[in-house]
């Protein structure tokens, strides 16, 4: 007899006794079955457990980017997707302050908690883009931006203390379209081309709510045609696997097909149809964030915060992440190679020029960190040596 894949035949003379009751027979039917269960169960099933655990104690981090001209509603919309208000000390500058205005980057970072899983939110904004009145080069200083955070992960992840690397690297840009305009602008393009192998982009289309159904539906497809011209390669979404259910597989479609995702926002809560929600009172209506019917703030939240945030981090590591260090280690093997022949070139000419220094090879700072990790590893020998002599006094001794 196979129960659950387990096979009882050495059960058989128990089940026969004649002195045994159905039900002891049963009982004990089943404990044999769980000591057997027991024996083909190695453990390694609980791994996703473990790791499961282990995440959530050290909770997650998610990095996200607003860019888009200042008055589409990008401040608005991070605070109705995260219901947090981020953006309380800002300081709005007046068209005068504007005109020479530089593209700044500011970063407001919150530790928000669900349901005893912590994330820590850091939102990065880019006051100032596109609001000067020459925009020459504006995604430059946004460029430089995800570079620096780049950078900075390539020294901690090759210095001598990983342990606590703070990851700073921007998983996602969500872009902002002006409702306005016939589709995208000139900037909006160099923008995204500028940053499409840097950074995941998501373009959403502000202030929805001031564009008709049919309207929204024609930009959408007009920003999507565009996109496809000129080359710009956006966040893709992962494919489904073929083994996913229809539902699924729909829902993955009309996600995909909603790009740029339709958005609006709102701080304030009003009364519609004698529920509060979220939302904008209009002489003439109500207009609701998380009404589908309305926009797609619903899925774009969902797809950001419920289903493919692991995908933006691992997409940011794996392809924009692995694309700068390709670069950097080439950069700096090319240097080396310089440096060798411009070594041999002195030697063999024999003037006593000074080769300069590597930069950093002198550098006090890590000259302390490397005593560091040498008093660290020195006490982690010394440390295991006891330990050794402890377990094992013979062997030392020996
Ligand atoms: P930011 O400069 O891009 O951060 O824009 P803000 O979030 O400060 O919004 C600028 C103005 O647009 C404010 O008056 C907002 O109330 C308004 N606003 C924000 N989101 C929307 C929206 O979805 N629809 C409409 N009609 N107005 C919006």
């Amino acid at each position: 007899m196979i129960i659950k894949g387990i096979n009882f035949p050495s059960l058989a003379p128990l089940v026969s006794l004649p002195e045994r009751n159905s039900q002891n027979v049963c009982e004990l039917l089943l404990s044999a079955a769980c000591k057997d269960q027991d024996k083909e169960y190695v453990g390694f099933a609980t791994l996703p457990n473990q790791v499961h655990r282990k995440s959530v104690k050290k909770g997650f981090d998610f990095t996200l980017m607003v860019a888009g001209e200042s008055g589409l509603g990008k401040s608005t919309l991070v605070n109705s997707l995260f219901l947090t208000d981020l953006y309380k000390d800002r300081k709005l500058l007046n068209a005068e302050e504007r005109i020479t205005q530089t593209v700044e980057i500011t970063k407001h970072t919150v530790d928000i908690e669900e349901k005893g899983v912590k994330l820590k939110l850091t939102i990065v904004d880019t006051p100032g883009f596109g609001d000067a009145v020459n925009n020459t080069e504006c995604w430059k200083s946004v460029a430089d931006y995800i570079d620096q955070q780049f950078e900075q992960y390539f020294r901690d992840e090759s210095g001598l203390n990983r342990k606590n690397i703070q990851d700073n690297r921007v998983h996602c840009c969500l872009y902002f379209i002006s409702p306005f305009g016939h589709g995208l602008r000139p900037l909006d393009v160099e923008f995204m081309k500028a940053l499409h192998e840097k950074v995941n982009i998501v373009p959403v289309l502000a202030k929805a709510d001031t564009l008709t159904p049919t309207e929204v539906k024609r930009k959408k497809i007009k920003i999507r045609e565009e996109i496809e011209q000129y080359g710009i390669k956006i966040y893709q979404f992962p494919d489904c696997d073929s083994d996913e259910d229809e539902d699924f597989k729909q829902q993955d479609q009309e996600l995909k097909d909603c790009i740029p995702f339709a958005v609006i926002g709102s701080n304030t809560v009003v009364e519609a149809k004698g529920k509060r929600v979220r939302g904008r009172l209009y002489p003439w209506g109500i207009v609701e964030v998380e009404n589908p019917a309305h926009c797609d703030f619903v899925k774009l939240r969902n797809m950001l915060v419920r289903t493919h945030m692991q995908d933006l981090k691992d997409v940011t590591r794996e392809t924009h992440y692995e694309n700068y260090r390709a670069h950097c280690i080439q950069s700096m093997t090319r240097m080396v190679v310089k440096e060798r022949n411009r070594n041999k070139l002195t030697r063999e000419s024999g003037t006593d020029f000074p080769i300069p220094m590597v930069p950093g090879a002198t550098d006090t700072e890590t000259e302390k960190l490397i005593r560091e990790k040498d008093e660290e590893l020195k006490e982690a020998v010394l440390h295991k040596t006891e330990h050794n002599r402890d377990e094992n006094p013979i062997n030392v001794l020996r």
